[in-house]
């Protein structure tokens, strides 16, 4: 029996996620610091999966430099950044999306080394001073609810919460606007930026490394659970199904992709959510064809459902793509 690098991949992440909350028991190829634990996917690549600690990030290193993909929530900035400078000593940082829990952190990259978005990325964060303000006054519970009461933890996310007052929205937009088709070097790597159109938001960006084929899919990909709809930032079940037709294109039998959530895996999680959508949108049609109100059919559930995590948005999966068939 040969052991694929992918089915090795998949064999660790899978514990991982399974598990929700990472247990210390299990062991890392790499530890950094003791607050975040950190999957080794290859060679030049390691990832946090965790259900608890908001979108996966995934750190991309080489030589001296290091890209951190997605940020996480605010108090856990400050903690992937000392992660990151532990891996190389010029870091940057990249956001998938405008949503919260990957963009919470970023006034810990920002300013401090190039920081890439897409462009409708940037325009919506700079909305987003409310919601940072928030999350950092509420780092310390945070802190002690997620990680127990880690002691360093505790430290960086009473420093967050302190600065809370005088931090400004634009220490969290990024500073580099990218697109489809650019490129972005680290070290002696070279990463490839995919924007299909709207999707999960409207500023959905996939980063690819060909030379390690593996993949970021930010949440175009939500593994093993029902997908966050939030349409006031884009997401259409049209859009979304179009992005992930395209996403496959990028994978072969041996890809890694790391999902915006849940577990790493292979490009069957992305055949899994675009097929999650597309039967989304038909029993939402045959509901609306026989007369069933919306509020109805958010009770519903078929049995492609069964087993995801994220109950709790699974009915606004169904409202947002009920509204969207409704036109
Ligand atoms: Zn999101």
């Amino acid at each position: 029996m040969t052991i694929s690098r992918r089915d090795f991949v998949l064999g660790a992440s899978a514990l991982v996620a399974g598990a929700g909350f990472a247990p210390a028991a299990i062991a890392r190829s790499k530890p950094l610091t003791d607050i975040l634990s950190w999957d080794r996917l290859t060679d030049h690549t390691q990832a946090v999966v965790n259900l608890a600690l908001g979108g996966n990030s995934l750190a991309i290193a080489s030589g001296d430099e290091v890209l951190v993909v997605d940020s996480k929530f605010t108090y856990l900035g400050p903690a992937l950044r000392e992660d990151a400078m532990k891996l190389g000593q010029s870091v940057s940082l990249l956001n998938t999306h405008h949503h919260g829990d990957h963009t919470g952190g970023n006034n810990a990259f920002v300013g401090k080394g190039s920081s890439y978005a897409h462009p409708n990325a940037i325009s919506r964060i700079k909305t987003m001073a409310e919601l940072f303000m928030g999350d950092a006054q509420g780092a310390v519970m945070r802190a002690k609810r997620d990680l127990d009461g880690n002691e360093r933890a505790m430290e960086l996310a009473m420093q967050v919460a302190e600065n809370a007052q005088t931090q400004k929205v634009d220490d969290f937009v990024p500073t580099s606007p990218v697109d489809h088709g650019d490129t972005i070097r680290i070290g002696e790597l070279e990463l490839d930026i995919h924007h299909f159109g709207s999707g999960h938001t409207d500023n959905d960006i996939v980063v690819q490394l060909k030379s390690e084929n593996i993949i970021h899919t930010g949440d175009l990909v939500f593994a093993g659970l029902h997908p966050f709809y939030l349409p006031a930032g884009g997401a259409t079940a049209k859009g979304w199904i179009e992005s992930l037709e395209q996403v496959l294109k990028l994978c072969d039998d041996e890809t890694v992709v790391v999902p915006g959530h849940g577990a790493v895996g292979g490009k069957e999680v992305v055949e899994n959510m675009k097929s999650y959508h597309e039967q989304l949108v038909d029993v939402v049609q045959g509901e609306i064809n026989k007369g069933t109100s919306k509020e109805d059919a958010q009770q519903m559930s078929w049995p492609f459902m069964d087993g995801l995590q994220f109950e709790q948005i699974k009915g606004r999966a169904i409202g947002a793509v009920y509204d969207e068939l409704k036109g």
